[in-house]
């Protein structure tokens, strides 16, 4: 399985996801021209793309589907009411999307996606477990405002875990955004910060997880190092050998490589470097 997160944060979020010549995107948060231009920049010929996943109907998560999938004669699958919800979807787009539910497996282009309900203030949002037909498992749990039990309980077993690690809780706290969008972004139904990430990490962890891909973070709330640093101190506590990989808004990820069944590979940070480094 390859993974390429072609961006991540406030203002866009897609992931390729890859196994044995088929992919799939998870969210088409970027107009269809970026999308197309960030997959080219990365060697992936948007044509080649069988399906688009929605986790749900924010901007930042759909604001290229219609034109993509029309383009691209896409299906597009989504729950219920995250189809409802979305905006700008067009008659022709809507001909071809497929809905999906909590709790029930779908082939999507020969992977299972398994959608899983998490908090977060949308009409019906999700997060997913992607198991590919090479046998690799990735979960994706972004825009998450809590760790719920239902989703804590899907994410178990996974190869790679791209799991939302939003904000720094000072940086939020002292931040600009006004009070009220404060209480929004740390309550149940906003986003993960980078502690409630690293305090939830333990449970996920497993022999098999050979990354932790850091998600959706904050431009204003954030920064790279510190989400790292929280998220590589839990791993290296837990003797997790699982590598960390920080997305960023404006650049596409380096590809994320797993086999099933193959040992450890080396990340951006390892968990060993930053309990080298004194960290
Ligand atoms: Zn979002
Ligand atoms: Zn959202």
């Amino acid at each position: 399985m390859r993974v390429v997160v072609l961006g991540s944060g406030s203002r866009g979020n897609a992931v390729v996801v890859e196994s044995q010549g088929r992919r799939i995107l998870l969210d088409a948060g970027f107009s269809c021209r970026m999308l197309e231009q960030r997959m080219a920049g990365a060697g992936i010929d948007a044509a080649s793309l069988e399906a688009v996943v929605l986790t749900h109907e924010h901007g930042d998560h759909v604001r290229g589907v219609d034109r993509l999938a029309r383009k691209h004669r896409l299906p597009v699958y989504a729950t219920a009411g995250t189809l409802d919800h979305t905006s700008g979807l067009s008659a022709q787009a809507r001909k071809q999307c497929h809905t999906v539910a909590s709790g029930r497996p779908q082939e999507v282009a020969g992977f299972e996606i398994e959608p899983f309900t998490i908090p977060h203030d949308a009409s019906e949002p999700v997060g997913f477990v992607v198991s590919a037909p090479d046998g690799c498992r990735l979960g994706l749990a972004g825009d998450i405002g809590s760790r719920s039990r239902l989703a804590w309980g899907r994410l178990v077993e996974l190869d790679v875990l791209v799991l939302e690690t939003n904000h720094d809780l000072t940086m939020l706290r002292d931040g600009p955004y006004p009070w009220v969008l404060k209480q929004r972004v740390a309550g149940r139904h906003g986003h993960l910060s980078n502690h409630d990430a690293a305090e939830g990490l333990p449970e996920l962890l497993c022999d098999r997880l050979r990354w932790v891909v850091l998600y959706h973070l904050s431009q204003t709330n954030n920064r790279p190092e510190l989400a790292a640093e929280e998220i590589l101190e839990t791993l290296a506590r837990e003797g997790s050998r699982a590598a960390v990989a920080v997305t960023d808004q404006d650049r596409v990820s380096a590809p994320i490589e797993v086999e099933a069944g193959s040992g450890h590979q080396m990340g951006l940070w390892t968990a060993a470097a930053a309990a080298g480094s004194g960290g």
